[in-house]
């Protein structure tokens, strides 16, 4: 089976070095951080791919795609492998398509939308962007590594957010090519509404090939840190900086101690026993932060220039999902969630979470604008886990208190939070992969069909 599919696959790839099927490296180019869930990690731990190939250009996309398309063979996208919840790994064995040779940037137009290849690093693109004055609107905390083609087909948001929402608002997605799974591939363009038709679906209705990603006006940006008391004192703040439109930043986000003491590498911008606020500003309102920071009762304990993603230290490494890689560094028990607090109502529900699971969540919150341009507690709390019941029961609870949850201990888009009511996901998928060949699994709405005798 791996020869004939190496013999087949090395046909159609220029460079034969592209085929890979070493088990080792198969088994790294099958997994991403899946492991970050307690209720994954079993699970997927063994799935693999049969064979990895690693395309150049789109040609060579759809000459993969038809091959597998004939042999009935699964194929699994991969960007850099930094999803959280076992996107990218094959459930059924099959085609890794990896796609970070495809890497280029091809332009930022004069308007500031930069075309780009899928497997371009978010990096790469934030430090060119700034070259020539413009920036990422929004970017993971994995920046460094992640692929573009990978957060649009796998992330939602992250730094920036708190100013221009999410991946899907706002028209930050312009456009994208498209390589079907029909019985003959080929390349589609989705532009405006119809993006949404192939954004978060983890790779299973087409393959992004080439993207149109509106970039914001470049900005100096100041990172900042200060301590409080209390949770509540960190929350009041900070929640008034992200809420108020005279701010001009790209990061708000608090944590509860003892989340702070995870942070070994910034220990000096921690104090025992006390809350952190963590924001991105403007230089020009430093000072004004600062003196808003005191008068709310903070110490400030940090506060150093952005220079793009090399900066040292890179707080942003601190946030959205990296400080659960802290905390389960501090502690291998500890997990998490993702949730949206209700702007109006959240201390009402951070009260009754404590009261009922008393430290076993601890609050991290990311505020972020949503769909509508009001800025919400978004949050990925840390939780300490015990058993999938447990962790299933506060779910549930979370949703009876309107605290929305975007499961990140499933591996199927249905219940992730992303999938759209709509079913226009799934559509696509009906028409793009009739045979439901692309990372077949994690669709779980979407069956096979069948052909009338
Ligand atoms: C420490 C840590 C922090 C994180 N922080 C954030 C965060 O702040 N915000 C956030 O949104 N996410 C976050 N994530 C999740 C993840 O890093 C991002 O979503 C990232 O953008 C994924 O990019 P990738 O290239 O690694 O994608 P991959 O993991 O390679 O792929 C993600 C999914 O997209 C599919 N895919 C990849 N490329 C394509 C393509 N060209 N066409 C179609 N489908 C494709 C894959 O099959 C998979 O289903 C974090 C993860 C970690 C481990």
């Amino acid at each position: 089976m791996h020869d004939r599919l190496a013999e087949g696959l090395s046909a159609i790839i220029a460079d034969p070095a592209g085929v890979l099927t070493a088990p080792a490296v198969l088994d790294r180019l099958s997994h991403d951080f899946y492991w970050y869930s307690p209720v994954l990690r079993p699970k997927l731990a063994s799935k693999n791919g049969d064979i990895a190939v690693l395309p150049v250009n789109v040609e060579e996309v759809l000459a993969v795609l038809r091959f597998a398309g004939r042999n009935e063979i699964p194929v699994t996208v991969r960007g850099a492998g930094t999803g959280n919840y076992g996107q990218c790994v094959p459930l059924h064995g099959g085609i890794v398509l990896d796609l970070s040779l495809m890497d280029k940037l091809e332009e930022i137009t004069a308007d500031g939308v930069a075309v780009c290849q899928p497997g371009l690093r978010l990096g790469a693109l934030e430090t060119e962007a700034r070259k020539q004055g413009w920036e990422l609107r929004m970017y993971p905390s994995t920046l460094v590594k992640a692929s573009l083609g990978g957060f649009l087909a796998g992330g939602s948001g992250g730094i920036g957010s708190v100013a221009h929402g999410g991946l899907r608002d706002f028209d930050t997605v312009r456009a994208f090519e498209v390589v079907t799974m029909e019985e003959e591939p080929r390349v589609v363009l989705h532009e405006g509404a119809s993006v949404h038709e192939i954004l978060h679906a983890w790779g299973t209705n087409g393959i992004l090939t080439r993207i149109w990603f509106a970039l914001a006006k470049a900005e100096q940006w100041t990172q900042f840190t200060a301590v409080f008391d209390t949770y509540e004192q960190a929350f009041t703040f900070t929640e008034s900086i992200a809420t108020d439109a005279k701010w001009t930043k790209r990061l708000a986000t608090v944590f509860e101690w003892p989340i702070p003491s995870f942070f070994t590498p910034i220990k000096k911008l921690v104090r025992d026993g006390k809350s952190m606020a963590l924001v991105m500003i403007a230089n020009a309102q430093i000072e004004k932060l600062t003196g808003a920071a005191k008068a709310a009762g903070g110490e400030v304990t940090f506060s150093g220039a952005y220079d793009g993603p090399r900066t040292q230290p890179l707080l942003s490494d601190y946030t959205w999902n990296h400080t659960t890689l802290w905390a389960m560094k501090a502690d291998p028990a500890y997990t998490y969630l993702q949730c949206g607090f209700s702007a109006t109502k959240c201390r009402d529900q951070f009260h009754k979470l404590r009261e009922r699971y008393g430290n076993e969540i601890l609050f991290h919150i990311e505020f972020m604008k949503n769909g509508e341009g009001i800025v919400i507690p978004g949050a990925i709390p840390v939780v300490r886990f015990t058993t999938e019941e447990r962790l299933n029961e506060m779910i549930s609870y979370c949703r009876s208190i309107g605290v929305f949850v975007a499961n990140p201990h499933v591996n199927y888009l249905e219940d992730g939070g992303r999938f759209r009511a709509d079913n226009i996901q799934l559509l696509a998928k009906q028409k793009y992969d009739p045979r439901g060949l692309l990372n077949p699994g994690k669709m779980i709405s979407f069956q096979k069909q069948t052909v009338a005798p």
